[in-house]
């Protein structure tokens, strides 16, 4: 292995210190089945902040928030002028989440941080690490709430004004966790990136199938919700003969089975899925007069998205079998394609680092979706056991923790002398 600055920093992640950080932060909103439920702005997020600004104090990193709670962590650089590098996630989980979604992005950044520092190693650029808040949506609508504002896809004052199940705004919320750090600078909403990386588990099971320890992250692939409504006419169960019936759910069964057929992909990039299917009015003697289901279709080719959205809209109505059927679009967020160079970058470095890799899109969803166009962006994944994610089970090894930290660390040192 050839000796740069990069690989020295790379070198100095310490794969002990970031795996006893996983363990003490999966403390803050532990579960019995050995998961994590720590809501975005909870009293236990409020915990993992306050270990994430003592460890940062201990190395003398600066530590500052934004007004939408996203948290800072910065090393300098030894040009005052030049625009941070960016690298981080999210600290928030899921009610019944793992121990590595989010908080492992931002733990990676902050050894990145300790790495530079422990090898000795100057960068021309600042390096921010960030954990963006409320990224999983799961207290406060829409998810990546925290870095939606800092990119400026959603006006700060619409982010503050949402209310969690228990009618608590994001505003009081955030005062409460105010209260707690008043020795943390409020900044400026926003501000020049040179560039960003974010480091995650795959949530997947490519990376683990493939026997690599890490992901070069090609993009994010689109996602496309619709609401599917079948209206029929609800009638006697016992009277009515089938050849005259308005069956609701049997036209909407008939309905889901022909789109499985028409997304069908010999090569299972396709992720077809309906996660919601309720019959009205749901007596067992009345034939269902009404039935809606939602769709969640992602592929990472616009194109492709794109056609299979418009053989949805038309299977529901050529299946209807004598139903009403109103397909409604609530959402379209379209695929994320990361720079050739942020690629290259990750791949260059892994290589370097002679740690195995393999290209893939992401699957979910992240924070860097809302970096990409603000400034060039990538990601880099390590595996999870059986891609298993979203779920107390979730779980990462040690060694593939560190090496997915290597590789940030040599790609934020890249970036950060460029
Ligand atoms: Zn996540």
């Amino acid at each position: 292995m050839t000796e740069t600055p990069e690989t020295r920093a790379a070198r100095a992640v310490d794969e002990t210190r970031l795996w006893d950080r996983l363990m003490t932060m999966a403390s803050y909103g532990a579960l019995a089945n050995g998961g994590v439920n720590r809501q975005a702005l909870s009293p236990e997020d409020v915990a993992a902040r306050r270990r994430m600004k003592r460890w940062a104090d201990a190395r003398g990193f600066q530590v500052t928030t934004d007004g939408i709670g996203n948290l800072f962590v910065r090393r300098p650089g030894s040009d005052p002028e030049a625009a941070p590098v960016m690298t981080g996630s999210h600290m928030d989980s899921q009610p019944t989440g793992g121990k590595f979604d989010g908080i492992y992005g931002v733990l990676a950044g902050l050894e990145a941080l300790c790495a530079l520092e422990d090898a000795g190693v100057a960068t021309r650029r600042p390096i921010e690490v960030v954990a963006w808040t409320n990224e999983e949506g799961s207290r406060f609508r829409p998810g990546v709430m925290g870095s939606s504002v800092f990119a400026g896809r959603l006006a700060l004052d619409d982010a503050l004004g949402v209310a969690d199940g228990d009618g608590i705004t994001v505003a009081s919320a955030l005062a409460e966790v105010r209260a707690a750090e008043t020795d943390i600078p409020v900044r400026d909403m926003g501000g020049p990136v040179a560039s960003y990386i974010e480091a995650h588990i795959e949530q997947g099971p490519v990376l683990e199938a493939a026997g690599k320890t890490v992901g070069v992250v090609t993009g994010i692939q689109g996602i496309r919700w619709f609401d599917v409504e079948v209206t029929g006419r609800e009638d006697h169960a016992g009277t009515t003969p089938l050849k005259t019936r308005k069956d609701a759910l049997k036209a909407a069964t008939g309905i889901v089975t022909a789109l499985g057929r028409a997304l069908a992909d010999p090569d299972d990039v396709v992720r077809f899925t309906v996660g919601r299917f309720e019959a009205f009015p749901g007596a067992p003697s009345t034939v269902p007069g009404r039935v809606v289901f939602t769709i969640d279709l992602r592929h990472p080719d616009g194109a492709t998205i794109e056609r299979l959205s418009a053989a949805i809209a038309k299977t529901s109505v050529v299946e209807a079998a004598g139903c009403e059927v109103a397909v409604r679009e609530t959402m379209n967020a379209a695929p994320t394609i990361f720079p050739d160079e942020m690629v290259a970058t990750v791949r260059r470095h892994a290589e370097a680092l002679e740690i195995s890799h393999l290209e893939l899109p992401s699957g979910a969803g992240h924070d860097a979706m809302n970096m990409h166009g603000l400034c060039p962006t990538g990601m880099v994944f390590i595996p999870c056991e059986n891609g298993i994610s979203h779920n107390e089970a979730e779980a990462a090894t040690p060694g593939d923790c560190a090496a997915g930290a290597r590789v940030l660390t040599a790609c934020l040192t890249d970036l950060a002398n460029r």
